[in-house]
């Protein structure tokens, strides 16, 4: 029986058209059996950890929690507002980034619509895509890096909005902001430009800008940004928006009520205050990513030149030596990393920058798993 003819079954209820053209989303593996120490280089999650002072704001919080959140985010988009120099009236939050995509998309596309990405963009934007029943289209790439003109030749009259990682997952590779700032500048007014800067806290390269500035000069612009990754706050799923104020005024109408949790707040505002624990991760992602680069490069991995905090390693083809297996052999020694055959890359692994000892031990595994 193919999916047509299950939604036209009516013994069942059906899903709207595209939803079970969608693959779900599978995250990152969090425990390898029989493994007590399991190094988990999977989903970016910031290496130091979060600040300890958010973990000091969500313990603090455990009497409250019976309360409901302020569900204007208040206090955390003050403190957003301040540490960026923002308008806090045009910062959305909400509960992790994923949900700034899912809405954009709902609010923007439907049936018909087109929303368009580059070829090893992040997976969650074609989910949305097809969860509104819109069809996701894919820009080819070159170099594993986003191509302006590519996109531009993508744009049909149908396409509704295009979404950028800024650098991107899994690739790492960034564009510059005159070439973002090239591709708005070719796209019709009525496109929403979705810049997604989950990485833009590690980037230090002075060609690059967040997507601050574009939203300042536009109305079709939206920048997306999440606690998850340099502030390691993934389980508490808080992300946050700077748009423009038309799309910042239907993201306030469409999200839920009580869309970030009260502790998540709480261990935001903390984080994005202590400016000095950011400071370190940044500067510990700067000395690691460069040495886990060279390292393997040394062991003769080809690896994707990244600005965010994690690799794109590319393995050999021959079956033993093949991403494939190099995932197997660091999961039977508890280092989880994450395949990309998802991605369209089957010959690679993303490996996320840990702590030094973890990355010793990802450098030390491989060269064990090459035999040399
Ligand atoms: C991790 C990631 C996100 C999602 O972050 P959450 O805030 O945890 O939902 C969004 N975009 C990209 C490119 C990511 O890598």
């Amino acid at each position: 029986m193919t999916d047509n003819e299950t939604l036209s079954d009516s013994t069942q209820p059906a899903a709207r058209p595209g939803v079970l053209d969608i693959a779900p989303y599978i995250g990152g593996e969090s425990k390898v059996p029989g493994v007590n120490r399991v190094i988990r280089l999977a989903s970016n999650e910031g290496a130091l950890g979060p600040s300890p002072k958010a973990i000091e704001a969500y313990k603090a919080l455990s009497h409250e929690i019976h309360r409901y959140p302020d569900g204007g985010s208040t206090a955390l988009r003050a403190a957003l507002a301040r540490r960026f120099d923002l308008e806090a009236e045009r910062i959305v939050c909400s509960g992790g980034s994923d949900e700034l995509i899912t809405m954009l998309v709902r609010a923007y596309a439907g049936p018909g619509d087109e929303v368009l990405y580059s070829q090893h963009g992040f997976l969650m934007y074609p989910i949305a895509a097809k969860s509104v029943g819109a069809t996701p289209v894919v820009a080819p790439e070159t170099d594993l890096t986003a191509d302006v003109d590519a996109l531009l030749a993508a744009v049909t009259e149908r396409t509704k909005l295009v979404f950028l990682a800024n650098p991107n997952n899994p690739t790492g590779t960034y564009l510059s902001a005159a070439a973002v700032s090239r591709l708005h500048a070719g796209l019709p007014a009525h496109v929403v430009l979705v810049i997604d800067a989950a990485y833009a806290e590690y980037v230090v390269n002075h060609d690059y800008e967040p997507g601050i500035e574009l939203v300042r000069r536009s109305t079709n612009t939206v920048m997306i940004r999440t606690f998850s990754k340099i502030y390691a706050l993934g389980g508490m799923r808080v992300g946050w928006a700077y748009a423009p104020d038309n799309i910042a005024d239907v993201l306030n109408r469409i999200r839920n009520p009580f869309n970030v949790n009260a502790a998540g707040q709480a261990a935001a505002v903390a984080s994005i205050e202590d400016v000095d624990f950011a400071e370190r991760s940044r500067a510990h992602n700067d000395k690691w990513l460069p040495w886990t680069t060279e390292q393997l490069t040394a062991l003769g991995i080809q690896v994707t030149p990244s600005v965010g905090n994690f690799i794109l390693a590319h393995f050999a083809q021959p079956p033993e030596r093949n991403a494939d297996a190099a995932w197997e052999y660091m999961k039977s020694r508890g280092i989880l990393t994450r395949k990309m055959g998802g991605y369209g890359l089957p010959g690679a692994l993303r490996i996320t920058i840990g702590t030094a000892e973890e990355m010793k031990a990802v450098v030390d595994a491989l060269s064990q798993f090459l035999g040399l």
